[in-house]
């Protein structure tokens, strides 16, 4: 009933929980043999995270990334009805570094591209049920928003006077969605943060670096934290992208894969979250039960 299962002890999780700092050459010899041993088993928790874009009142704007606000108050209802707590990246953080436990049946929801109607809609019912979520806003739009006089539900975003009064409160942590990286590949070269045919690593590098640290130092001015997470646009991930990520202090990303996660001791399960996308028109009991295939 509790999202707890089994898993194989990594050696990174040893290190972390045992070794840490202690020998370092024990560690080095450690790691080489560890990982073809059969290690013990220890407790992950199992995490299951809800991708949402936007929220609108009209069933005609309605579709794959647009429901209705009153779904996703449902979704809020019945998860609190089933005894679940939203969490946060900064939770799984703790839990990984410090060991701070996580709440018993644990989800987390996140909104991508930080519209303008996650603030009108979504806000007011996270503050109604007293539940969190991870918001990943484009920094290029948040900017151009925040010169706005007037924002509309329909197709403005978020301005970062908008994003500050989220996080104040509590309720709302802002991750990196890349400042300027949310092409769709058909209008623009790129698509969302991945490597382009023909661009060398090191140009790619430079792209990717450039426009990522454009965000950090955009959140950071603005909100005054700093984000911890990449949320990949698309979920369009290049081999070549988390090396990078990690390099900038990046301590987790979140793709678009629909799988369940297992968060361990060992920080690296932090990289490549999986994330159902909620589709409208669909009961939030049919969604959490069938789709995601939660237990009540
Ligand atoms: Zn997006």
């Amino acid at each position: 009933m509790y999202w707890t299962v089994r898993i194989r002890r990594s050696l990174c999780a040893m290190m972390a929980a045992f070794l840490s700092g202690i020998l370092c050459i024990a560690v080095g010899i450690g790691r080489t043999a560890a990982k073809s041993a059969e290690t013990p088993s220890e407790e992950g928790v199992s995490l299951p995270i809800v991708m949402y874009h936007g929220l609108l009142k009209e069933e005609k704007r309605q579709g794959a990334y647009v429901i209705s606000p009153d779904l996703f108050e449902n979704d809020l209802r019945y998860l609190k009805e089933q005894g679940y707590t939203t969490v946060v990246v900064q939770d799984l953080i703790d839990y990984v570094k410090d060991g701070v436990p996580l709440p018993e049946k644990p989800i987390m929801l996140t909104f991508d591209d930080g519209y303008y109607n996650n603030y009108l809609y979504a806000y007011p019912l996270l503050q109604k049920y007293q539940s969190k979520m991870v918001l990943s806003p484009i920094g290029r739009y948040a900017d151009q928003d925040s010169k706005e006089e007037t924002l509309h539900a329909n197709y403005s975003n978020a301005s970062w006077a908008q994003l500050k009064e989220m996080m104040d409160s509590g309720l709302v942590e802002v991750q990196n969605h890349s400042y300027d990286m949310h092409g769709d590949g058909k209008k623009s070269k790129r698509k969302g943060a991945k490597k382009m045919d023909g661009e060398t690593t090191e140009q790619y590098a430079e792209a990717l670096r450039e426009d990522v640290q454009k965000m950090q130092d955009a959140v950071t001015r603005n909100t005054g934290f700093t984000p911890t997470t990449f949320t990949y646009p698309f979920g369009a991930v290049s081999k070549e992208s988390l090396p990078i990520l990690k390099k900038m202090g990046f301590q987790a990303t979140m793709i678009c894969e629909s799988r369940i996660n297992t968060i361990t001791r060992d920080p690296e399960c932090l990289y490549g979250l999986g994330r159902y996308l909620r589709p409208p028109k669909i009961s939030s009991e049919q969604f959490f039960t069938q789709t995601m295939k939660l237990k009540e």
